[in-house]
């Protein structure tokens, strides 16, 4: 029967994926389009090899292996693939074998051109794109074997019921086989990306634990030459006016080493209980001052009167982050706003400004070390408010639209229990 065949097709199409995804992944040899090319150019001649003969015509997915060879190997891990089928079809002879060249070359091309728009899809759009492609060598070999019929041999096969079904029954499976090997396919290219990923990050971790232990050791000097510089000021006439400057500029290195190292381990040194709406108007009476000199309108609200235990200074620092940002973000005449409410066993405070927000692909690196779009950002500030947040069993989320604004929903458990907090 032609679906017994097939069925043994899928299996031997599937063994290249499956031998290089088990077998050779950490190899490699496993990445290599010459052995790519190799084993997907054995596995359509095995296809070929035992083709389901019956109708005049012999029935295999030989273009399965040659489609996936061209887009998952490369184009030369194609060519050797198809030199493979080319060779092995012409050992087997027979009338048509100059049809079979000529499929050969049409079908492939297809899957040539546009082997670049491939690389560019997204994934699943990718799994898509096989199932598509692979469709076209067939309908090349149909469209070839009605010519044939039509114009040279008009007696080769008669059309009749079995071929149209030999027919549904061919398509169907085929398009089964793409789609089970492209999602494999595309698995091990997720679970090596995967990998990667893993590996970079582990390297991030040790480099961030080395800087911040170079941040601790300098952040000492640091203090004392800042403290001498203090007392020199008062008595140095000469050179008095360089004074500000240079202890602006130390206050400055001071800043980003302490929000270094609050990235790398925020620390809760005092933790106490304070009623969350009294916070809420200091950052607001803090804030003011800067908002108002950008030309922006700082406004709040407060709908809850959750008393919360924590450390007040960091938690101070985090919103003062994030309302930081909030203002940068926002041209003159824009607003941010605050917002404190309850939420069940939680307490929410909402920042939202009418600022320049941020795509897609912002919004996901939001949050993540060192990202920034502003010239002189250090891209800190973010990172180490969602740190210290998450310390204290909460949440950070950012939600926010270009041209429009963003909303930034800081989120805390009410009942705070101090084991909690990881100090
Ligand atoms: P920095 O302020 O030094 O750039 P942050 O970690 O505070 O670093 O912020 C990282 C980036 O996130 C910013 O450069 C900005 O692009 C983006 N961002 C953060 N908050 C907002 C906001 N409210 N609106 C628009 N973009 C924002
Ligand atoms: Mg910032």
């Amino acid at each position: 029967m032609i679906v017994e065949k097939l069925l043994l097709h899928v299996l031997i199409v599937l063994a290249p994926v499956l031998s290089y995804s088990l077998l050779f992944e950490n190899r490699k040899i496993g990445k290599s389009p010459y052995f790519l090319g190799l084993l997907y150019g054995a596995s359509a001649s095995l296809c070929m090899y035992f083709a389901y003969y019956d109708a005049g015509l012999y029935w295999d997915l030989r273009y399965v292996p040659v489609v996936l060879s061209i887009f998952y190997g490369g184009p030369i891990s194609g060519i050797i693939t198809i030199t493979a089928l080319m060779i092995t079809r012409t050992a087997m002879g027979g009338e048509t074998l100059f049809l079979a060249y000529i499929s050969a070359v049409v079908a492939c091309a297809v899957p040539y051109i546009i082997y670049k728009y491939f690389w560019k899809s997204a994934p699943k759009k990718r799994i898509y794109l096989s199932i598509i492609i692979g469709s076209w060598p067939a309908f090349v070999q149909l469209i070839i074997l009605l010519s044939y019929l039509t114009f040279i041999n008009k007696d080769f096969i008669q059309l009749d019921q079995d071929l149209f079904i030999y027919m549904t029954v061919f398509g169907l499976i085929q398009m089964v086989t793409f789609v089970f090997t492209a999602i494999l396919n595309e698995s091990v290219i997720e679970r090596n990306l995967m990998k990667d990923e893993i590996r970079r990050s582990e390297k991030q971790h040790t480099l961030g634990e080395l800087a911040a232990s170079i941040a601790h050791e300098v952040r000492n000097p640091l203090t004392v030459v800042k403290g001498f510089l203090q007392l020199m000021a008062g008595e140095d006439e000469r050179h008095k006016h360089y004074y500000p400057l240079i202890l602006s500029e130390l206050g400055r290195a001071e800043n980003i080493i302490s929000d270094y190292l609050n990235f790398a381990k925020p620390e809760f040194k005092k933790i106490e209980t304070f009623p969350l709406p009294l916070l809420v108007m200091e950052l607001s009476i803090l804030l003011n001052p800067y908002a108002l000199k950008e030309g922006i309108s700082l406004t709040h609200s407060i709908e809850s009167d959750a008393v919360i235990t924590t450390d007040r200074n960091q938690l101070k620092q985090a919103l003062i982050n994030i309302l930081k940002n909030a203002v940068e973000a926002t041209p003159k005449e824009g607003r941010v706003s605050i917002k404190l409410m309850e939420d069940g066993d939680h307490v929410k405070i909402i920042i939202r400004d009418t600022g320049k927000g941020m795509t897609k692909e912002q919004l996901s690196r939001v949050g993540s070390l060192f990202f920034s779009t502003k010239e002189q950002g250090m891209g800190l500030g973010t990172m180490v408010s969602t740190r210290i947040i998450e310390s204290m069993g909460g949440r950070v989320d950012y939600t926010s639209k270009v041209g429009k604004g963003t909303k930034v929903s800081v989120t805390l458990p009410l009942n705070m229990m101090l084991d909690e907090l990881q100090v």
